[in-house]
Formats: structure tokens, C-alpha cells, sequence
């Protein structure tokens, strides 16, 4: 460890004197050197403050790194409505909305094949070698849902800033996505890279024909050196004594989840600490690595592996790689944003950051790397602690709906109005146009009619119809402009349900979570964006700014196009 560090200092050295030296050989020839790897990190339901209100903990070496040394945008949002892991991930992949990349949600309704469409599902590209998604293993209920194991980006309409800088440089660069999560990977990766994510049911990283047809030695190689078999038979124990943490006098909050029973009959994963992984012939154990810190430690060992064996930033071509980090969001589900678990996850994770960072700067020097770092959406408080500082919140239920009075008084006026509705996918109403159709009404009707009894309902703040978007009648405001930036006229529903701000849907497609982000609201919106990298000065920047900014600043960095639906613009202080 002591040579690791001393060979940190001398590159750290290095970096002061090329962020000196480039500038002003940029100014002299006019000629552009880029980064050999930009390093784009992910950290999946990272809201904004978090970083702030969890700094205690954090070390020198893994996000006070990028904070020391680059911009910290405090105050960026998604402006799209559904802040859900694909519609953020994409959104910061394009520079744009999900109405122009379309992403609309992790699960839409296919009005034509007349069935719910996981977002990176296609049953034409196989996974390679492997079983996909065993629904018993899967916790994430949006992958369960998926109705094939197949993956692609072919669902992504616009080109990503990895496809730029693969139209850019040629087939020379390299580009790469991973993650625990398809989704986190596949949308990163963009249609020219490939990517890897974690298949819970065979314990290790898979891929899908779409991208390869086998998979490269060094992958075999990862799997036999044995990283995930490692946490078999371990705990997840706090890493620090429990008066260091925020929440240390609060492991045992009511409101945390209580785990479904194959989470806690072997051994326990339970609600305090430490929680157990359990052994490695355990069918969940590799589920439980993905709810604790350990899934973004090996999302970690298994980027730096792939970092050395493709031999990324080797020559002046740069190369593209994600690393989206996923168990912030499970833990956020699991326990909340405020728990002694989030607390102690971030503090893993800025540790799991701080190693792959030191390697970065080992093999290609941090001072040839350009590292952003973002979230696809923040996260929600629950409302049982919102309830303890008399704030006011609440769950919905839609399965109660129809015995509404304003569901009755529809169903007299426009016949059983059950069977007007088709599907609800959260946050989508989709109606049943041919049976509209059928009773000769109008669509539009129809839609205002149903929407204005959704309003009626406590817990509903807006129920927003497809006709008024397309028509460009909406109210003025954000929240209507934001669901407006959600809408694609072929994949989303035909009215958009905005709950009021802290409320939620608490039953997660059966599995009941103690916190479902995906609200528009700014707890939802409100993520970091960190930008650190040769030639970028450090400074904090409090004014709003846009996650759709993002993929344009690294193109204006670079010098490539921006993606190809891009709306965003480059944020100015990155650009010094
Ligand atoms: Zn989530």
C-alpha cells in the first residue's frame, strides 16, 4: 500500500504540471489534445445533497478526489418527469429528453404487441453463454418484468456520446459500459460500445450478442480469480464504530423495509446491521451482494480488469468507459436515503471510487483522464420520517380506484369504465383506444374525463392527457413542461399521473420498498454533477443546471458532435 500511494503523490505531481503546461500549448498551436479516457461514473440514485450531508465519512481519495480537483454543479436536475434508472442513464448518455432519446420509463406498454416492453429487452440478441433473468433471484422488479432474456440499445432512438466518440476516432477507440444493472451498462455503452452487466442467477458479468458472439479470455480469468465467491459466508458489517455516522443512533427505523422472506430466512439479511450475505450455494446470494456495498465493489474490480486487459488510454485515440454503480439505489430502497445503511454504503462506495480511481491514475494517469460523475435521479424521503418533522406524505394505492364515486359516475356516463383503462404502468395510464373506438366516443374526451376524476383523488397533483401535449395545451409551469419532455407519442401512455410531492407507490410490482423514486419533484430531480480532468480548475457552482448539459460538455471537451438529439448546453466552467 505505501508504494500505491507514493505512486498516487507523483502522478497527482504530474497532474499540476500538464494542468499548467496544456492550456497554454493549446493557446500557442492551436492544437487540441483530448484525454485518453474519459471515465464516466454513475452512481445510481445519488441525490444531490447526499454527498454534503454524508462528507463526514468520506476519505481524501475517492469523491473529495474529484470535488479537490474539478467542478462540483450542485444544483443540476433532470428536467424530464419520470426520474426512473433507464430515463436518467440515457438522458445523461444523450443530451437529451426521453421524448426525443425515448426512454420513457423502465417498463412501457407495447400498444401493438399489446404487452409491457422492459427498456433494454430485444429478443434478437441473446445473452452470450448464459441463462438471463431467474424471476425468483431477480429483486428488481422492472428486469423481472422483461418478457425475454435478450439485450440491446436498439431501443435508444439518438446517438450517445460514447457513439460520438466512436464516429469521431474510428474503430481505434474503445469504448465499454458496466454495471450491476443491464440497463446501467446497455445505455452508457451506447450502440457502438460494448457492455457488461452482472447476472445475479450465474454470479458473474454477461453480455449479449448484440455486442459479442464469446466472450474475451480476460473475462474467464475475472471469474476464476474468485472476487464474488469472496463475500461467501461474510457480513456487511459498519466500517467505522457507530457514533461516526449521522444515523449511527438509528439502525432500527420502523419504517425499513421489512424484507421478504427469502431475504431473511438464510441468514438473515434483516433490517440492522451487520447484514449477512450468506453462503455461496445459497440460490440469493448473489441478489444480497447487489443490496450492499459488495455489488459495486465487484462492479469495481471487474472495470479495472477490463481496463487493463483492453488496454484502455494506451495511445492518444481516446477511450470511453462507464461505471454505473448501482447498490446506492437498492440500498435507497431497501432502508431509505436516510439510514444508517445509506450512510455506510456511500462510505464503502467512496472507497470502492477512491481504488478504482488510484488505478486509473496508475495505468493512464489521472491527468490524462477526463472523470464525470453523475446519477440517473434522487430519491424520496419516506413518509414515516417526513411524519416525524409533521410533513405531511403519503402512499397511493391505484388498485382502489374504481370504487371511486368519480369512476362510478364515468362508468355511467361512458359504460364500464374499467374497460376503458388498458394498462398502468407507473406513471402511465394507457386506454383502450379501440374499445373508445368501439362505443363511438371521443379519444380526447375520454382522456380529460379520466384525468380530471384522477385529480380529484387526494395524492394525485396531476393528471396530464396525451391529446394536450400533443396539442401544446398545457398549463405553463415545470411540472407540466417536464412531463411534456417525457412524452414520445408511440411509447408513452395516453394520460401522465403526477402524484403530489411526497407521495408514492409503495407496492414495487409486489415487492413492498420503503422508498420508489420517480417523482418530478426535486428530491426525484436533483442530482450531483462532478466534472474533474486536465486543464478543469476547481470550484463549486450553485446555479441550476441541467443533466442534459452533461453530454454536451464532455463533446465541446473533446471536440466531437454533440449526440445526435442533443438539447443541452456545455457547462461553461468545465470548459476553462
Ligand atoms: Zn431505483
Amino acid at each position: 500500500m505505501p508504494f500505491l500511494s507514493f505512486t498516487r503523490r507523483m502522478s497527482c505531481a504530474l497532474a499540476i504540471g500538464l494542468t499548467f503546461a496544456a492550456p497554454g500549448l493549446a493557446q500557442q498551436d492551436g492544437a487540441h489534445t483530448p484525454p485518453r479516457l474519459i471515465l464516466q461514473i454513475t452512481v445510481d440514485q445519488l441525490r444531490g445533497d447526499l454527498l454534503d450531508r454524508y462528507a463526514r465519512n468520506l476519505g481524501e481519495d475517492g469523491f473529495r478526489r474529484l470535488l479537490n480537483t474539478g467542478v462540483h454543479f450542485t444544483n443540476a436536475h433532470h428536467r424530464h418527469a419520470n426520474t426512473e434508472t433507464i430515463v436518467g442513464h440515457t438522458t445523461l448518455a444523450t443530451g437529451t429528453d426521453p421524448a426525443i432519446h425515448g426512454m420513457v420509463a423502465n417498463l412501457w406498454f407495447d400498444r401493438i404487441a399489446g404487452e409491457q416492453v422492459y427498456n433494454v429487452q430485444d429478443a434478437d440478441f441473446p445473452l452470450v453463454g448464459a441463462q438471463g433473468v431467474d424471476a425468483k433471484n431477480e429483486i428488481d422488479p422492472t428486469q423481472r418484468a422483461a418478457s425475454t432474456d435478450g439485450r440491446s440499445p436498439r431501443n435508444i432512438i439518438t446517438s450517445t456520446i460514447s457513439d460520438e466518440i466512436a464516429l469521431h476516432y474510428g474503430p481505434d477507440a474503445k469504448i465499454f459500459g458496466v454495471s450491476i444493472k443491464d440497463r446501467g451498462a446497455i445505455s452508457m455503452a451506447g450502440h457502438a460500445g460494448t457492455a457488461y452487466w452482472f447476472s445475479k442467477s450465474e454470479g458473474r458479468f454477461v453480455t449479449s450478442t448484440f455486442y459479442r458472439d464469446d466472450y474475451p479470455g480476460w473475462v474467464a480469468d475475472w471469474i476464476a480469480a474468485g472476487k464474488v465467491a469472496s463475500y461467501a459466508g461474510q457480513l456487511w458489517d459498519l466500517s467505522a464504530p457507530a457514533d461516526a455516522y449521522l444515523f449511527g443512533g438509528r439502525d432500527d427505523q420502523p419504517w425499513e423495509t421489512v424484507a421478504p422472506p427469502w431475504m431473511t430466512d438464510f441468514p438473515g439479511f434483516g433490517s440492522t446491521f451487520p447484514h449477512a450475505w450468506g453462503d455461496i450455494d445459497d440460490r440469493y446470494f448473489t441478489t444480497r451482494l447487489t443490496l450492499s456495498p459488495a455489488g459495486d465493489e465487484i462492479t469495481a474490480d471487474f472495470a479495472k480488469a477490463l481496463i487493463d486487459a483492453e488496454g484502455l488510454g494506451k495511445d492518444s485515440i481516446p477511450d470511453y468507459l462507464s461505471v454505473s454503480f448501482s447498490s446506492t439505489d437498492y440500498v435507497g430502497h431497501l432502508f431509505t436515503p436516510s439510514s444508517l445503511e445509506a450512510e455506510d454504503n456511500l462510505m464503502r462506495l467512496d472507497e470502492t471510487l477512491a481504488d478504482l480511481l488510484a488505478h486509473v491514475d496508475m495505468r493512464i494517469g489521472l491527468d490524462n483522464t477526463l472523470v464525470v460523475l453523475s446519477s440517473d435521479h434522487g430519491a424520496p424521503e419516506h413518509p414515516g420520517y417526513l411524519a416525524t418533522l409533521g410533513i405531511e406524505a403519503g402512499t397511493f394505492d391505484f388498485d382502489r380506484v374504481d370504487t371511486e364515486p368519480g369512476f362510478v359516475r364515468l362508468t355511467a356516463e361512458f359504460g364500464e369504465s374499467r374497460d376503458l383503462i388498458r394498462n398502468f404502468s407507473n406513471p402511465y395510464l394507457y386506454l383502450d383506444t379501440e374499445e373508445i373506438l368501439a362505443r363511438g366516443l371521443d379519444q380526447a374526451t375520454v382522456e380529460r374525463a379520466v384525468s380530471a376524476e384522477l385529480e380529484r383523488l387526494p395524492g394525485i397533483a396531476h393528471a396530464i392527457p396525451a391529446t394536450a401535449l400533443r396539442d401544446g395545451a398545457i398549463p405553463p409551469g415545470r411540472i407540466p413542461e417536464a412531463v411534456l419532455a417525457n412524452f414520445h407519442p408511440d411509447r408513452s401512455g395516453d394520460i401522465y399521473v403526477v402524484f403530489e410531492p411526497h407521495w408514492f407507490i409503495a407496492d414495487f410490482d409486489g415487492l413492498r420498498v420503503a422508498s420508489a423514486h420517480g417523482s418530478p419533484w426535486t428530491y426525484d430531480t436533483h442530482v450531483p454533477i462532478i466534472i474533474a480532468g486536465p486543464g478543469i480548475e476547481r470550484a463549486r457552482v450553485a446555479r441550476r443546471v441541467e443533466t442534459v448539459d452533461l453530454a454536451p460538455t464532455i463533446a465541446a471537451i473533446l471536440g466531437t458532435k454533440p449526440p445526435s438529439g442533443a438539447l443541452g448546453e456545455p457547462l461553461v466552467e468545465a470548459l476553462r
